[in-house]
């Protein structure tokens, strides 16, 4: 059955672990499985903070018909071309698991994960805790003055819970 599905979390949710231990289970199971990122981004590897790291692509235009299993992660940089473009790959038995993002440093949905969040059939959230009091995290917290949208140096983040964010980004809520 093609499913499309979205999984998301804050920062240091273990997203790229999750990617990376898919794509072992499917190709146990003898799937070809295609590791994707957006095409945004100048990466060729999926590397997670527990030291998992595969090779990826720069998501296709044309994905080979061989390809059961399309697992993209940073998802939330994809466009909405390439968001649809997924969504049509999900057919004859073929399915898609992205990973990503729901929001920035500034507590704005991601245009990938918006799109993503439209036409996903299924939707679910990795959970972590708020590097503060350990409530559920929904915000990254960016600790620097770097203020461009994409920056992956995954050190300068804070996964945080509202309350936490609100108490350090109090003008992005007025
Ligand atoms: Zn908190």
């Amino acid at each position: 059955m093609s499913k499309f599905y979205f999984f998301f979390g804050t920062m240091g949710a273990g997203k790229s672990a999750y990617a990376i231990n898919k794509a072992y289970e499917f190709r146990e199971r003898n799937l070809e499985v295609l590791l994707a990122l957006p095409k945004s981004l100048d990466v060729k590897f999926i590397d997670s903070r527990s030291g998992l790291r595969l090779d990826a692509v720069p998501l296709p235009e044309n994905i080979p018909s061989t390809v059961d299993i399309l697992i993209v992660d940073e998802a939330q940089f994809l466009s909405k071309e390439e968001v649809i473009h997924i969504r049509n790959f999900c057919t004859n038995g073929r399915s898609a698991f992205c990973y990503g993002l729901r929001t920035d440093f500034q507590g704005n949905i991601f245009e990938g994960a918006k799109y993503i969040f439209a036409l996903a059939d299924s939707i679910r959230e990795i959970p972590s805790m708020c590097k503060i009091c350990r409530k559920k995290s929904i915000f990254n917290f960016r600790n620097s003055d770097n203020k461009n949208t994409i920056c992956l140096d995954k050190n300068i983040y804070e996964p945080l819970c509202f309350d936490c964010f609100y108490r350090k980004q109090k003008d992005l809520f007025k």
